[in-house]
């Protein structure tokens, strides 16, 4: 049987291990379905050795049974006390190594011996060396140590036969580093590293802490820092928080029963928003950012030189990152592989060139469009109402859940109409319309009532939206079936007659047949909008606009029904105009 190569990211807050196997990388999920170990080792009640989920569980009410973080002391002459007995950081390092190791056997059903580990790019050899050492004394013959930036950009472009430059951007949960590597053939080199190990997201984690400590003062005149047990259940919801804050606008966070004042007991309950979070952690971002520019320099290129932004590291999931960083170098950044997850599927590419396994791409779950809704805002400097919101960008990996604030446009609006997009395009009009409703009976109240819209998009391709008035909790909410099948097929029939072309005229005709369904929808999507449009228009209208209007919004109907494409067109072209006038 050949040897079997595993990859390992052992990181200062999570660990992971992986395999390739017949040109496909798996991250290893434990017998709990968890493919993410928490890098916190802890001795428990009873003497047990605790790794993983029960350490971190225990480490804010017993930090003198528990070590966190240790890579930050690979390397050093030192030793941890844990429940009175002294560990070497390379043991402590062990007992996780050795935790990955067990979940691979337990996976695979049988012994593995050897591994690759990755390290940041900036370990020092004392720090590779110890990393070794702690390898050997899991029982691990650790074949290579591998960059971390490497092991990301091997996941992401496990095999190209071209030149690239990428950046890698890794925002863990206590570390900062940022890379610039090159790939090409099969060199990958780390030219230029930067960063900060002691920023992450642990710090935007005491950033809302903060916040919550003020406001119990202020609210409730009582310090809860002086009590474990309280600050325990504030971190815990203020990293939850956080979370939620990446991919909803608003969270609420309620922890009952804090703490008792004078017999009565005291709840937290309170709101945060998207926007207040990333106020509190800006300062950090713009650390991170003149990090970037520190490496570029390094590297001795400019943003241009660019070609991949990769984003590695779970607090990249904050969406203030990818924004910033698009402003900055001009690049959407890579969001096609889980950021927690890639630097140990890049180990495990590596892994397996070593053991002779063939590579190809890594194959992800992603989806291949953006989803988005449409909205009144300024689009080439003028007010449009249909400019399109993506709310799910494309490249991310599925299933994703995502929401974002709307707001409504005039005072007394009791109705919002929702529209769903499929596209890429900055007028909503030019991408593809794949469901609408609307939502009746909000507040009465002045324009600025917010609505939240919701999109969950599953393995299946079943889109689920739902808008909710947020201070109501009124909701509606359809599902579409098949919201990226619909299309694969279309761009596949594209694919497919393209190359079928090349075989002979047959099958030109198809792609004629494709493009025509797609312009036709595309006409009939654009019409509709603008029938709805006329028809609000009309008590606005002269007598004689109306009459014409209402015979063109039939024409217009008629010409879809009959699949008429030219009068459906001509029509639209004579209301467009009428309507130009009348909202001017
Ligand atoms: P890592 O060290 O790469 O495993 O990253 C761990 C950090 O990512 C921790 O600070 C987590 O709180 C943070 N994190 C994980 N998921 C999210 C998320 N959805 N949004 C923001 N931060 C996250």
């Amino acid at each position: 049987m050949s040897d079997i190569i595993i990859g390992i990211d052992l990181g200062t807050t999570n660990s992971e291990v992986a395999i390739l196997k017949e040109g496909k990388v798996t991250v290893i999920p434990d017998r709990e379905g968890r493919k993410i170990l928490p890098s916190f080792v802890g001795i428990g009640e009873h003497g047990d050795v605790l790794v993983g989920e029960p350490a971190h569980n225990q480490y804010i009410l017993y930090p003198e049974r528990t070590v966190k973080s240790i890579k930050r002391h690979m390397g050093e002459d030192l030793r941890v006390e844990l429940a009175g007995q002294h560990f070497s950081p390379q043991e402590i390092s062990a007992i996780i190594l050795k935790r990955l190791k067990a979940t691979a056997e337990d996976y695979l059903g049988r012994s593995v011996q050897k591994a690759v580990i990755t390290v940041p790019a900036y370990f020092s050899d004392a720090q590779r060396q110890a990393t070794r050492e702690a390898g050997e004394i899991a029982g691990l013959d650790v074949v290579r140590i591998i960059n971390e930036p490497t092991a990301a950009a091997l996941a992401y472009e496990a095999k190209t036969g071209t030149r690239k430059r990428i950046l890698v951007y890794d925002l863990g949960g206590g570390t900062f580093d940022v890379s610039v590597v090159s790939i090409e053939d099969d060199v990958v080199e780390v030219l230029a590293s930067h960063g900060n190990n002691r920023l992450g997201g642990d710090d935007f984690d005491a950033r809302i802490v903060d916040h919550l400590v003020e406001h119990i003062k202020r609210e409730h005149d009582f310090d809860i820092t002086e009590s474990r047990q309280i600050m325990a259940r504030i971190n815990r919801a203020a990293e939850s928080a956080k979370r939620t804050l990446s991919d909803q606008p608003f969270v609420r966070i309620d922890e009952e029963y804090l703490f008792e004042k004078e017999g009565t007991p005291i709840h937290l309950s309170l709101e945060l928003s998207r926007y207040e979070y990333e106020q509190m952690i800006a300062g950090y971002i713009d650390e991170t950012l003149e990090a970037v520019h520190i490496a570029l320099r390094g590297a001795n290129l400019t943003a241009s030189d660019i070609d991949e932004i990769l984003l590695v590291g779970g607090s990249t999931r904050t969406p203030v990152v990818s924004e910033r960083l698009f402003g900055e170098l001009r690049k959407e950044p890579h969001r096609n592989i889980d950021p927690d997850l890639c630097v140990a599927m890049g180990a495990a590419v590596q892994a397996g060139v070593i053991a002779g396994e063939s590579v190809s791409a890594v194959l992800v779950d992603i989806t291949p469009y953006t989803y988005g809704t449409s909205a009144i805002a300024e689009l080439d400097g003028e007010l449009y109402p249909y400019v399109y919101v993506p709310i799910i960008r494309k490249n991310t990996p599925l299933p994703v859940s995502k929401t974002e604030a709307f707001y409504t446009s005039f005072d007394g609006q009791q109705e919002v109409d929702v529209r769903i997009y499929q596209g890429e395009a900055p007028d909503a009009l030019n991408n593809i319309e794949i469901g609408e409703f609307r939502v009746k009976g909000l507040r009465k109240v002045p324009a600025g009532n917010t609505v939240t819209v919701s999109l969950d998009l599953d393995l299946n391709g079943i889109l689920h939206v739902s808008a909710r008035e947020k201070d109501t909790g009124l909701s509606k909410s359809i599902t579409i079936n098949n919201a990226i099948a619909r299309f694969q097929g279309e761009e596949m029939g594209a694919a497919k007659a393209r190359i079928d072309a090349l075989f002979g005229p047959a099958a030109g005709a198809e792609t004629l047949v494709e493009g025509a369904a797609s312009e036709r929808h595309h006409t009939e999507v654009k019409a509709r909008a603008l029938v709805e449009k006329a028809e609000r228009l009309l008590e606005k209208a002269s007598e004689e606009d109306r009459e014409d209007m209402i015979d063109l919004i039939e024409d217009i109907r008629d010409g879809i029904a009959a699949g008429d494409l030219q009068a459906v067109e001509t029509a639209v072209e004579r209301l467009a105009d009428i309507l130009y006038y009348l909202d001017t």
